[in-house]
Protein backbone atom coordinates (compact mmCIF):
# COMPACT_ATOMS: atom_id res chain seq x y z
CA UNK A 1 0.00 0.00 0.00
CA UNK A 2 0.93 3.07 -0.74
CA UNK A 3 1.48 6.22 2.05
CA UNK A 4 -1.02 8.88 2.09
CA UNK A 5 -0.77 12.18 2.58
CA UNK A 6 -2.16 13.23 5.94
CA UNK A 7 -5.39 15.54 3.90
CA UNK A 8 -5.76 12.18 2.86
CA UNK A 9 -5.83 9.81 5.52
CA UNK A 10 -8.36 12.72 7.56
CA UNK A 11 -10.45 12.27 4.46
CA UNK A 12 -10.55 8.68 4.46
CA UNK A 13 -11.26 8.85 8.74
CA UNK A 14 -14.12 11.23 8.28
CA UNK A 15 -15.95 9.41 5.23
CA UNK A 16 -16.06 6.41 8.15
CA UNK A 17 -17.32 8.40 10.89
CA UNK A 18 -20.67 9.44 11.90
CA UNK A 19 -21.90 11.83 14.12
CA UNK A 20 -23.52 9.81 16.92
CA UNK A 21 -27.17 9.98 18.30
CA UNK A 22 -29.10 12.56 20.02
CA UNK A 23 -29.42 11.94 24.40
CA UNK A 24 -30.80 14.38 26.96
CA UNK A 25 -28.02 15.70 29.52
CA UNK A 26 -28.60 18.04 32.19
CA UNK A 27 -27.89 22.10 31.32
CA UNK A 28 -25.31 21.67 34.13
CA UNK A 29 -23.19 18.66 32.36
CA UNK A 30 -24.27 19.95 28.82
CA UNK A 31 -20.76 22.34 28.42
CA UNK A 32 -18.82 21.03 25.54
CA UNK A 33 -21.28 19.15 24.11
CA UNK A 34 -23.12 19.75 20.70
CA UNK A 35 -26.63 20.76 20.20
CA UNK A 36 -28.95 17.95 18.60
CA UNK A 37 -31.96 20.14 18.78
CA UNK A 38 -32.77 23.49 18.17
CA UNK A 39 -34.12 26.07 20.51
CA UNK A 40 -36.84 28.29 20.40
CA UNK A 41 -37.03 31.17 22.84
CA UNK A 42 -39.62 30.89 25.66
CA UNK A 43 -40.78 34.28 26.47
CA UNK A 44 -40.21 38.00 25.22
CA UNK A 45 -36.49 39.10 26.50
CA UNK A 46 -36.45 41.53 28.33
CA UNK A 47 -40.38 41.43 28.68
CA UNK A 48 -40.94 45.40 28.16
CA UNK A 49 -39.36 48.35 27.65
CA UNK A 50 -36.61 48.35 30.70
CA UNK A 51 -33.58 50.64 31.76
CA UNK A 52 -30.02 49.97 30.98
CA UNK A 53 -28.98 51.64 33.71
CA UNK A 54 -29.05 53.19 37.23
CA UNK A 55 -30.51 56.48 36.70
CA UNK A 56 -33.92 58.94 36.07
CA UNK A 57 -36.55 57.71 33.67
CA UNK A 58 -37.33 60.43 32.03
CA UNK A 59 -38.94 63.01 29.24
CA UNK A 60 -36.03 63.66 26.85
CA UNK A 61 -38.14 67.28 25.45
CA UNK A 62 -37.89 68.54 28.90
CA UNK A 63 -34.07 68.36 28.82
CA UNK A 64 -34.53 71.38 26.43
CA UNK A 65 -32.83 73.30 28.54
CA UNK A 66 -29.94 72.23 30.63
CA UNK A 67 -29.84 72.16 33.72
CA UNK A 68 -32.94 71.47 33.99
CA UNK A 69 -34.79 70.18 37.65
CA UNK A 70 -36.87 67.18 37.71
CA UNK A 71 -39.59 66.30 40.14
CA UNK A 72 -39.02 62.35 41.18
CA UNK A 73 -42.20 61.12 41.49
CA UNK A 74 -41.36 57.87 42.25
CA UNK A 75 -38.88 54.99 42.88
CA UNK A 76 -38.68 51.95 40.55
CA UNK A 77 -36.30 48.76 41.63
CA UNK A 78 -35.96 45.95 39.26
CA UNK A 79 -38.62 43.34 40.14
CA UNK A 80 -41.37 46.63 40.51
CA UNK A 81 -44.21 47.37 38.20
CA UNK A 82 -43.94 51.55 37.83
CA UNK A 83 -47.29 52.72 38.77
CA UNK A 84 -47.23 56.45 37.84
CA UNK A 85 -47.62 57.84 34.48
CA UNK A 86 -44.91 60.93 34.06
CA UNK A 87 -45.92 64.45 33.48
CA UNK A 88 -44.32 67.36 31.81
CA UNK A 89 -40.98 68.27 34.70
CA UNK A 90 -41.48 65.03 36.04
CA UNK A 91 -38.98 61.84 36.65
CA UNK A 92 -38.81 58.41 38.45
CA UNK A 93 -35.56 57.41 39.35
CA UNK A 94 -34.73 54.25 38.11
CA UNK A 95 -32.42 50.96 38.43
CA UNK A 96 -30.92 49.05 35.88
CA UNK A 97 -33.44 46.25 34.64
CA UNK A 98 -36.47 48.37 35.80
CA UNK A 99 -39.60 48.38 33.82
CA UNK A 100 -39.46 51.74 32.16
CA UNK A 101 -42.60 54.35 33.20
CA UNK A 102 -45.50 55.52 30.92
CA UNK A 103 -44.71 58.48 29.75
CA UNK A 104 -41.02 58.12 30.06
CA UNK A 105 -39.04 57.69 26.55
CA UNK A 106 -35.46 57.76 28.01
CA UNK A 107 -33.29 57.07 30.99
CA UNK A 108 -30.14 59.10 31.90
CA UNK A 109 -27.73 57.63 33.84
CA UNK A 110 -26.92 58.99 37.44
CA UNK A 111 -23.10 59.84 37.06
CA UNK A 112 -24.81 62.52 34.84
CA UNK A 113 -27.36 64.39 37.44
CA UNK A 114 -26.73 65.79 40.41
CA UNK A 115 -28.72 65.43 43.52
CA UNK A 116 -31.04 68.70 45.25
CA UNK A 117 -31.12 68.65 48.43
CA UNK A 118 -34.11 70.37 50.28
CA UNK A 119 -31.99 73.22 51.32
CA UNK A 120 -30.90 73.96 47.74
CA UNK A 121 -34.58 74.98 46.58
CA UNK A 122 -35.77 78.43 47.22
CA UNK A 123 -38.44 77.56 50.19
CA UNK A 124 -40.94 79.76 48.07
CA UNK A 125 -39.90 77.72 44.77
CA UNK A 126 -42.49 75.32 43.81
CA UNK A 127 -40.79 75.48 40.14
CA UNK A 128 -39.75 71.87 39.05
CA UNK A 129 -39.03 72.28 35.34
CA UNK A 130 -36.64 73.56 33.26
CA UNK A 131 -35.40 75.78 35.82
CA UNK A 132 -31.69 75.90 36.50
CA UNK A 133 -30.48 75.90 39.84
CA UNK A 134 -26.37 75.64 38.92
CA UNK A 135 -24.78 78.06 41.41
CA UNK A 136 -22.30 80.20 40.73
CA UNK A 137 -19.29 78.69 40.87
CA UNK A 138 -17.65 78.39 44.49
CA UNK A 139 -21.00 79.24 45.79
CA UNK A 140 -22.69 76.67 48.40
CA UNK A 141 -25.52 76.84 47.25
CA UNK A 142 -27.74 74.03 49.76
CA UNK A 143 -25.32 71.16 49.78
CA UNK A 144 -23.68 70.56 46.19
CA UNK A 145 -22.75 66.61 47.00
CA UNK A 146 -19.09 65.72 44.70
CA UNK A 147 -18.41 62.95 42.55
CA UNK A 148 -19.18 59.86 44.93
CA UNK A 149 -21.02 60.90 47.24
CA UNK A 150 -23.14 62.64 44.93
CA UNK A 151 -24.58 59.34 43.80
CA UNK A 152 -25.26 57.98 47.65
CA UNK A 153 -26.74 61.10 48.29
CA UNK A 154 -28.98 60.82 45.51
CA UNK A 155 -29.78 57.17 46.39
CA UNK A 156 -30.22 57.41 50.07
CA UNK A 157 -31.54 60.68 51.25
CA UNK A 158 -32.97 62.33 47.99
CA UNK A 159 -35.94 59.69 47.40
CA UNK A 160 -38.46 61.68 46.10
CA UNK A 161 -37.01 65.27 45.83
CA UNK A 162 -35.75 66.61 42.56
CA UNK A 163 -32.55 66.01 40.71
CA UNK A 164 -30.89 68.52 38.51
CA UNK A 165 -30.08 67.01 35.03
CA UNK A 166 -27.27 68.82 33.22
CA UNK A 167 -27.46 66.92 29.73
CA UNK A 168 -29.73 66.24 26.97
CA UNK A 169 -30.60 62.93 26.10
CA UNK A 170 -32.24 61.64 22.66
CA UNK A 171 -35.09 59.73 22.88
CA UNK A 172 -34.54 55.99 23.92
CA UNK A 173 -31.73 56.67 25.51
CA UNK A 174 -30.07 53.64 27.89
CA UNK A 175 -33.29 52.09 27.14
CA UNK A 176 -33.62 47.97 26.32
CA UNK A 177 -36.42 47.52 24.17
CA UNK A 178 -39.04 44.67 24.70
CA UNK A 179 -37.95 41.74 23.20
CA UNK A 180 -34.43 42.93 21.76
CA UNK A 181 -32.61 40.04 23.25
CA UNK A 182 -35.43 37.16 22.06
CA UNK A 183 -39.02 36.89 20.96
CA UNK A 184 -40.62 33.89 22.13
CA UNK A 185 -40.89 31.80 19.41
CA UNK A 186 -37.97 32.98 17.77
CA UNK A 187 -34.78 30.40 17.06
CA UNK A 188 -32.08 31.02 19.35
CA UNK A 189 -30.03 28.39 19.13
CA UNK A 190 -29.71 25.76 15.82
CA UNK A 191 -28.71 22.17 15.96
CA UNK A 192 -25.40 21.81 15.69
CA UNK A 193 -24.20 24.60 18.34
CA UNK A 194 -21.11 23.82 20.20
CA UNK A 195 -22.29 24.38 24.09
CA UNK A 196 -19.73 27.25 25.24
CA UNK A 197 -20.57 29.28 28.59
CA UNK A 198 -22.41 31.54 26.73
CA UNK A 199 -24.73 29.00 25.05
CA UNK A 200 -25.15 27.83 28.25
CA UNK A 201 -26.45 31.51 29.50
CA UNK A 202 -28.72 31.64 26.75
CA UNK A 203 -30.20 27.68 27.89
CA UNK A 204 -30.87 29.05 30.76
CA UNK A 205 -32.64 32.07 29.66
CA UNK A 206 -35.04 29.82 27.82
CA UNK A 207 -35.34 27.56 31.01
CA UNK A 208 -33.73 24.41 29.41
CA UNK A 209 -32.90 22.56 32.03
CA UNK A 210 -32.26 19.32 29.98
CA UNK A 211 -31.25 19.50 26.15
CA UNK A 212 -31.10 17.31 23.31
CA UNK A 213 -26.88 16.48 22.89
CA UNK A 214 -25.11 14.33 20.66
CA UNK A 215 -23.78 11.29 22.24
CA UNK A 216 -19.94 11.09 22.69
CA UNK A 217 -18.44 8.15 21.69
CA UNK A 218 -16.74 5.68 24.33
CA UNK A 219 -12.92 5.71 23.79
CA UNK A 220 -10.59 2.31 25.15
CA UNK A 221 -6.76 2.70 25.16
CA UNK A 222 -4.36 -0.05 25.02
CA UNK A 223 -0.88 -0.12 25.13
CA UNK A 224 1.36 -2.70 23.66
CA UNK A 225 4.77 -3.86 24.31
CA UNK A 226 6.75 -7.11 26.01
CA UNK A 227 8.97 -3.74 27.05
CA UNK A 228 6.71 -1.73 29.17
CA UNK A 229 5.85 -0.90 32.44
CA UNK A 230 2.53 -0.15 34.27
CA UNK A 231 2.12 3.38 36.23
CA UNK A 232 1.93 1.14 39.06
CA UNK A 233 4.28 -1.59 38.48
CA UNK A 234 7.53 -1.89 40.31
CA UNK A 235 10.74 -0.03 38.79
CA UNK A 236 12.43 -2.49 36.32
CA UNK A 237 15.82 -0.18 35.04
CA UNK A 238 14.95 -2.72 32.05
CA UNK A 239 11.87 -1.76 31.17
CA UNK A 240 9.57 1.01 29.08
CA UNK A 241 7.62 3.19 31.07
CA UNK A 242 4.23 3.22 29.26
CA UNK A 243 3.47 7.03 28.82
CA UNK A 244 0.99 6.40 26.11
CA UNK A 245 -1.67 5.28 27.83
CA UNK A 246 -1.99 8.49 30.14
CA UNK A 247 -0.91 10.75 27.39
CA UNK A 248 -3.96 9.45 25.20
CA UNK A 249 -5.82 9.53 27.99
CA UNK A 250 -5.59 13.33 28.78
CA UNK A 251 -5.79 14.03 25.37
CA UNK A 252 -9.10 12.20 25.00
CA UNK A 253 -10.05 14.01 28.39
CA UNK A 254 -9.06 17.14 26.92
CA UNK A 255 -12.05 16.61 23.79
CA UNK A 256 -14.79 15.99 27.26
CA UNK A 257 -14.49 12.51 26.79
CA UNK A 258 -13.66 10.35 29.57
CA UNK A 259 -11.72 7.27 27.97
CA UNK A 260 -11.00 3.87 29.62
CA UNK A 261 -7.67 2.20 30.00
CA UNK A 262 -8.05 -1.55 28.89
CA UNK A 263 -3.88 -1.86 30.35
CA UNK A 264 -0.73 -3.30 28.51
CA UNK A 265 -1.22 -6.14 25.84
CA UNK A 266 2.31 -8.57 25.81
CA UNK A 267 3.41 -8.83 21.92
CA UNK A 268 1.79 -12.09 21.48
CA UNK A 269 -0.91 -12.77 19.42
CA UNK A 270 -3.40 -14.58 21.97
CA UNK A 271 -3.64 -11.90 24.55
CA UNK A 272 -3.43 -9.15 22.01
CA UNK A 273 -6.63 -10.76 20.58
CA UNK A 274 -8.51 -10.85 23.79
CA UNK A 275 -7.60 -7.43 24.90
CA UNK A 276 -8.83 -6.15 21.11
CA UNK A 277 -11.96 -8.05 21.35
CA UNK A 278 -12.54 -6.07 24.88
CA UNK A 279 -11.01 -2.43 23.16
CA UNK A 280 -13.61 -3.35 19.97
CA UNK A 281 -17.40 -2.96 22.68
CA UNK A 282 -16.30 -0.01 22.68
CA UNK A 283 -17.01 3.14 19.77
CA UNK A 284 -13.39 3.68 19.74
CA UNK A 285 -10.31 2.17 19.58
CA UNK A 286 -7.25 3.44 20.47
CA UNK A 287 -4.05 1.07 19.89
CA UNK A 288 -0.47 2.18 20.54
CA UNK A 289 2.81 0.00 19.65
CA UNK A 290 3.23 -2.83 17.13
CA UNK A 291 1.84 -1.24 14.40
CA UNK A 292 4.85 -1.10 12.50
CA UNK A 293 6.37 -4.00 9.79
CA UNK A 294 8.67 -5.57 12.72
CA UNK A 295 8.36 -9.51 12.98
CA UNK A 296 6.65 -8.83 15.90
CA UNK A 297 4.50 -6.39 15.57
CA UNK A 298 1.02 -7.89 15.63
CA UNK A 299 -1.48 -5.40 15.92
CA UNK A 300 -2.62 -5.15 11.96
CA UNK A 301 -2.94 -9.17 11.47
CA UNK A 302 -4.70 -9.66 14.44
CA UNK A 303 -7.69 -6.54 14.24
CA UNK A 304 -7.90 -8.24 10.68
CA UNK A 305 -8.27 -11.38 11.98
CA UNK A 306 -10.92 -9.81 14.20
CA UNK A 307 -12.85 -8.47 11.17
CA UNK A 308 -11.62 -5.15 10.89
CA UNK A 309 -11.48 -3.64 7.68
CA UNK A 310 -8.50 -1.82 7.35
CA UNK A 311 -8.43 1.61 5.26
CA UNK A 312 -4.97 2.63 5.87
CA UNK A 313 -1.73 1.85 7.59
CA UNK A 314 0.96 4.47 6.58
CA UNK A 315 0.75 8.32 6.10
CA UNK A 316 3.95 10.14 4.69
CA UNK A 317 4.22 12.27 8.03
CA UNK A 318 6.80 13.00 10.61
CA UNK A 319 6.86 12.16 13.30
CA UNK A 320 4.18 9.09 12.77
CA UNK A 321 4.04 7.31 9.67
CA UNK A 322 3.32 3.78 11.08
CA UNK A 323 -0.38 5.06 11.71
CA UNK A 324 -3.17 2.73 10.79
CA UNK A 325 -7.13 3.09 10.46
CA UNK A 326 -9.69 0.24 10.29
CA UNK A 327 -13.37 -0.76 10.78
CA UNK A 328 -15.21 -2.97 12.49
CA UNK A 329 -18.89 -2.10 11.28
CA UNK A 330 -19.74 1.10 13.49
CA UNK A 331 -16.82 1.28 15.51
CA UNK A 332 -13.11 2.42 14.74
CA UNK A 333 -9.87 1.33 15.98
CA UNK A 334 -6.68 3.50 15.37
CA UNK A 335 -3.35 1.86 15.33
CA UNK A 336 -1.32 3.94 16.75
CA UNK A 337 2.75 4.24 16.37
CA UNK A 338 4.96 3.13 19.90
CA UNK A 339 6.65 6.27 19.87
CA UNK A 340 4.95 8.58 22.40
CA UNK A 341 5.65 11.92 20.13
CA UNK A 342 4.19 9.85 17.01
CA UNK A 343 1.28 8.71 18.69
CA UNK A 344 0.54 12.33 20.40
CA UNK A 345 0.84 13.91 16.74
CA UNK A 346 -1.28 11.05 15.03
CA UNK A 347 -4.03 11.66 18.01
CA UNK A 348 -3.86 15.33 17.25
CA UNK A 349 -4.50 15.07 13.40
CA UNK A 350 -6.30 11.96 13.16
CA UNK A 351 -7.97 10.75 16.50
CA UNK A 352 -9.10 14.66 17.79
CA UNK A 353 -10.88 15.37 14.38
CA UNK A 354 -12.74 11.66 13.99
CA UNK A 355 -14.12 11.87 18.15
CA UNK A 356 -15.02 15.53 17.47
CA UNK A 357 -17.05 14.85 14.26
CA UNK A 358 -18.62 11.67 16.48
CA UNK A 359 -19.96 13.94 18.67
CA UNK A 360 -21.81 16.59 16.62
CA UNK A 361 -18.90 19.38 15.99
CA UNK A 362 -18.23 20.83 12.97
CA UNK A 363 -14.97 22.76 14.42
CA UNK A 364 -13.04 19.47 14.46
CA UNK A 365 -9.40 20.82 13.71
CA UNK A 366 -7.10 22.43 15.83
CA UNK A 367 -6.95 26.18 15.59
CA UNK A 368 -4.21 27.18 13.09
CA UNK A 369 -1.95 30.53 12.95
CA UNK A 370 0.66 31.66 10.86
CA UNK A 371 3.91 32.26 12.73
CA UNK A 372 7.61 33.56 12.29
CA UNK A 373 9.97 30.91 12.31
CA UNK A 374 13.22 32.44 14.87
CA UNK A 375 15.57 29.85 13.11
CA UNK A 376 16.23 27.57 10.22
CA UNK A 377 14.42 24.13 9.97
CA UNK A 378 15.71 21.48 7.80
CA UNK A 379 13.24 19.13 6.27
CA UNK A 380 13.45 16.00 4.27
CA UNK A 381 10.72 16.33 1.45
CA UNK A 382 8.29 13.73 1.03
CA UNK A 383 6.66 13.92 4.26
CA UNK A 384 4.45 15.98 6.00
CA UNK A 385 6.56 17.27 9.06
CA UNK A 386 4.88 18.34 12.81
CA UNK A 387 7.47 20.60 14.76
CA UNK A 388 6.94 20.78 18.16
CA UNK A 389 7.40 24.37 18.72
CA UNK A 390 7.33 27.19 21.55
CA UNK A 391 4.90 30.31 20.40
CA UNK A 392 6.03 34.33 21.93
CA UNK A 393 3.55 36.94 20.70
CA UNK A 394 5.31 39.45 18.88
CA UNK A 395 4.32 42.87 17.82
CA UNK A 396 2.75 41.96 14.90
CA UNK A 397 2.06 38.33 14.97
CA UNK A 398 3.82 35.26 16.58
CA UNK A 399 7.05 33.84 16.95
CA UNK A 400 7.79 30.11 16.75
CA UNK A 401 10.99 28.38 18.06
CA UNK A 402 11.55 24.39 18.20
CA UNK A 403 11.55 22.87 21.68
CA UNK A 404 14.64 21.58 21.21
CA UNK A 405 15.62 17.61 19.85
CA UNK A 406 12.54 16.12 18.36
CA UNK A 407 13.01 12.79 18.37
CA UNK A 408 9.88 10.92 18.13
CA UNK A 409 11.01 9.19 21.41
CA UNK A 410 11.40 12.53 23.23
CA UNK A 411 8.29 13.62 24.82
CA UNK A 412 9.75 16.68 26.36
CA UNK A 413 9.50 18.27 23.05
CA UNK A 414 5.99 17.70 23.06
CA UNK A 415 5.41 18.68 26.72
CA UNK A 416 6.70 21.84 26.47
CA UNK A 417 4.71 22.75 23.12
CA UNK A 418 2.43 25.06 22.54
CA UNK A 419 1.75 24.08 19.17
CA UNK A 420 2.64 21.56 15.94
CA UNK A 421 4.41 24.03 12.92
CA UNK A 422 3.57 22.06 9.86
CA UNK A 423 6.19 21.70 7.02
CA UNK A 424 4.74 20.89 3.58
CA UNK A 425 5.88 18.03 2.04
CA UNK A 426 7.34 19.31 -0.59
CA UNK A 427 9.31 21.76 1.09
CA UNK A 428 13.23 21.93 1.45
CA UNK A 429 13.31 23.35 4.37
CA UNK A 430 13.15 26.83 5.89
CA UNK A 431 14.87 29.13 6.97
CA UNK A 432 14.59 31.92 9.55
CA UNK A 433 12.25 34.17 9.43
CA UNK A 434 10.10 32.22 6.98
CA UNK A 435 6.14 32.21 7.30
CA UNK A 436 5.32 29.18 9.16
CA UNK A 437 1.56 27.53 9.95
CA UNK A 438 1.21 26.30 13.29
CA UNK A 439 -1.49 24.16 15.22
CA UNK A 440 -2.21 25.38 18.21
CA UNK A 441 -2.42 22.47 20.87
CA UNK A 442 -4.14 24.14 23.81
CA UNK A 443 -7.48 25.19 24.37
CA UNK A 444 -10.90 24.23 23.00
CA UNK A 445 -10.84 26.51 19.86
CA UNK A 446 -11.10 24.26 16.72
CA UNK A 447 -11.42 25.49 13.21
CA UNK A 448 -13.35 24.01 9.87
CA UNK A 449 -10.41 22.53 7.84
CA UNK A 450 -6.92 21.60 9.03
CA UNK A 451 -5.65 25.06 8.12
CA UNK A 452 -2.18 23.77 6.42
CA UNK A 453 -0.77 23.26 2.93
CA UNK A 454 1.07 19.88 2.42
P1 LIG B 1 6.53 0.06 18.40
O1 LIG B 1 5.61 0.94 17.64
O2 LIG B 1 5.81 -0.98 19.19
O3 LIG B 1 7.60 -0.52 17.52
O4 LIG B 1 7.28 0.97 19.47
C1 LIG B 1 8.09 2.03 19.08
C2 LIG B 1 8.80 2.61 20.27
O5 LIG B 1 7.85 3.20 21.15
C3 LIG B 1 9.56 1.60 21.09
O6 LIG B 1 10.75 2.19 21.53
C4 LIG B 1 8.65 1.35 22.26
O7 LIG B 1 9.32 0.92 23.41
C5 LIG B 1 8.00 2.67 22.46
N1 LIG B 1 6.69 2.52 23.06
C6 LIG B 1 5.72 1.69 22.64
N2 LIG B 1 4.62 1.80 23.39
C7 LIG B 1 4.92 2.72 24.35
C8 LIG B 1 4.18 3.25 25.43
N3 LIG B 1 2.93 2.85 25.71
N4 LIG B 1 4.78 4.18 26.21
C9 LIG B 1 6.03 4.60 25.94
N5 LIG B 1 6.77 4.13 24.91
C10 LIG B 1 6.23 3.18 24.13
MG1 LIG C 1 6.29 -2.62 20.24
Amino acid sequence: MEYLSVTDAQKCILESVNTLDAETARLEQSLGRVLAEEVCANRDQPPYDISAMDGYALRSADLASVPATLEIIEDIKAGDMPSKTLAAGQCARIMTGAPMPQGADAVIRVEDTQAVSAEALSPNSDETTSHSTKPASGQVAGYLPQAGERDLVSLRENLFGRVQINQTVKPGNDIRRFGESMFNGEVVLTHGTEITPGVIGVLATVKRAQVQVHRRPSVAILSTGNELEGLDEPFDPNKIPDANSYALMAQTRALGIEPVLLGIARDDPDELASYLKRGLEYDVLLVSGGTSVGVHDYVRPTIEALGAQMLFWRVAMKPGHPVAFGKVGEKIIFGLPGNPVSSMVCFEEFVAPALRRMMGHARIYRRTIEARLTHDVKHQAGRTEFIRVMLAKEQDGYAATSTGAQGSGMLLSMAKADGLAVLPANSAGLVAGSTVTVQLLDGTVFQDDAGFRE
